[in-house]
């Protein structure tokens, strides 16, 4: 018999938690067990133990590759899942001018067109189709998704109908920054089974304000503080769709972070329907490279989080933080899921959209997917345990395998690990989790 490669020793003031990332267990052990795990003493551990950890795979048989296990599993996800889920880029515009966006950048500001658009509602339909989808879900992004709204609701509402017709199960969902958000936009939404809008604030208004502003250099605090108590009062009634709270932080505003979460506690917001999403801000690209000595490196994150998720959950944000075992790390490994931008590019990851290097091909006048590029087996074919410190990695089930985008900004290819918001934070979520479960 040996020990899992897959057992996390995690400790927590006066005591000890173990949790085996691959089976999801999670036990609590005492200081002579875990020397024991450390200096790898099967034979010294007591019987009634010794069974414990074989039954819940702390220990298994020596036959056993764990990692070809997760490989399954990987492979199983990435091919055979019965949900489509495509983000869709309505524009290139965007009504702001952020100082960190690459988008402002940008002197492409084409929109999806309705030719176009028709093009993506045939390559929704087609995959849905070929793949007998259960469910779809349509994301609108952009640029600004507002900007070119109409046509997302003319997309939304034909795939919507298709589901209709085919016992499909729809929804939407849409990120946007807030500011042209109005109520019958809100109703309209919410009649293609919108589940969650995403809206990003930046720190308190003054922070806010001077990083979010719009092409008069105007701030934008006060209309999406506005925009969130009338989603606030929206959801409060319905109870059907989610308002996520985007916040980025690095360095520099992590102070201010905290007063935004004060604040907006203090600011009649019932936060009970609210979810606020910590981004943490990654100086990756070559636009923000010179961003990136701001930005928290993957060993600090977990302990910048622990913090974040203890003042948002005082002000009464819900909050559900358990690790996971998660066979991918992003649904975009999937076969099913896509970006698509205004000229019917198709990308993988959104991040990655416009940048032809990671192109994978485009939709013809039929909703085809053509001229398949290379970039698509490239990123299809990553599998973590092809690589040495993905396999070895005791968090690999608890992250799938790291970000694609993480990989190829660091080493220009995808099948490097691609570490983020992992390690450091799959202990704090444990250790928080366990102490809600004390109390
Ligand atoms: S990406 Fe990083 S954290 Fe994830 S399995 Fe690979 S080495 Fe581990
Ligand atoms: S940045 Fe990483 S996690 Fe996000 S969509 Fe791209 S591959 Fe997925």
């Amino acid at each position: 018999m040996k020990f899992s490669r897959y057992n996390l020793v995690v400790p927590d003031k006066n005591r000890i938690v173990l949790f085996n990332t691959l089976q999801g267990h999670c036990i609590e052990i005492d200081k002579d067990t875990a020397n024991k795990i450390k200096d790898n003493q099967i034979d010294k551990l007591e019987d009634d133990v010794k069974q414990i950890f074989i039954q819940y795979g702390i220990i298994i048989n020596d036959n056993v590759d764990e990692s070809r296990i997760f490989s399954y599993f990987h492979s199983h996800e990435k091919y055979s899942s019965n949900s489509i889920n495509s983000t869709v880029l309505l524009t290139w515009a965007c009504n702001l001018k952020c100082v960190y966006c690459f988008e402002g950048e940008k002197t492409d500001v084409q929109s999806m067109s309705k030719e176009q658009a028709n093009r993506y509602i045939e390559f929704i339909i087609k995959l849905a189709t070929i793949k007998k989808a259960e469910n779809v879900m349509i994301n609108l992004f952009g640029g600004e998704p507002l900007v070119n709204i109409e046509i997302g609701f003319y997309i939304l509402e034909k795939i919507m109908t298709y589901c209709n017709e085919n016992a499909i199960c729809f929804s939407s969902s849409i990120i946007t920054n807030g500011t042209l958000l109005n109520e019958a936009i809100l109703d309209k939404l919410l009649s293609f089974n919108c589940k969650s809008i995403q809206i990003t604030l930046d720190g308190i208004k003054e922070i806010h304000d001077s990083r979010r502003i719009d092409k008069q250099g105007k701030g934008s605090f006060d209309k999406i503080i506005d925009v969130l108590k009338m989603l606030n009062m929206k959801v409060g009634d319905l109870k059907t769709f989610n308002t996520v709270i985007r916040i980025n932080i690095d360095k520099i505003n992590i102070g201010a972070t905290y007063e935004l979460l004060n604040y907006i506690g203090k600011n009649g917001l019932d936060l009970t329907n609210c979810t606020v999403d910590f981004g943490i801000v990654r100086g990756l690209t070559e636009s923000c490279a010179a961003y990136s000595s701001n930005c928290f490196v993957e060993g600090e994150i977990g302990s910048v989080l622990y913090e974040l998720w203890k003042v948002a959950e005082n002000q009464g944000f819900y909050y559900n933080i358990r690790p996971m075992r998660r066979w991918m790390y992003c649904g975009l490994y999937s076969d099913n899921q896509y970006t698509v931008t205004p000229n019917c590019e198709v990308y993988k990851c959104w991040e990655h959209a416009g940048e032809k290097e990671h192109l994978i091909g485009r939709l013809n006048e039929n909703g085809q997917l053509v001229d398949i590029q290379y970039a698509y087996y490239d990123w299809m074919t990553h599998n973590p345990v092809e690589n040495e410190e993905c396999k070895k990695c005791v968090y690999l089930p608890s992250c799938g395998g790291g970000c694609g985008m993480v990989s190829y900004a660091k080493t220009g290819t995808y099948h490097a690990s691609g570490c983020f918001k992992i390690k450091g934070v799959i202990e704090k979520q444990l250790i928080k989790c366990l102490s809600e479960q004390k109390n």
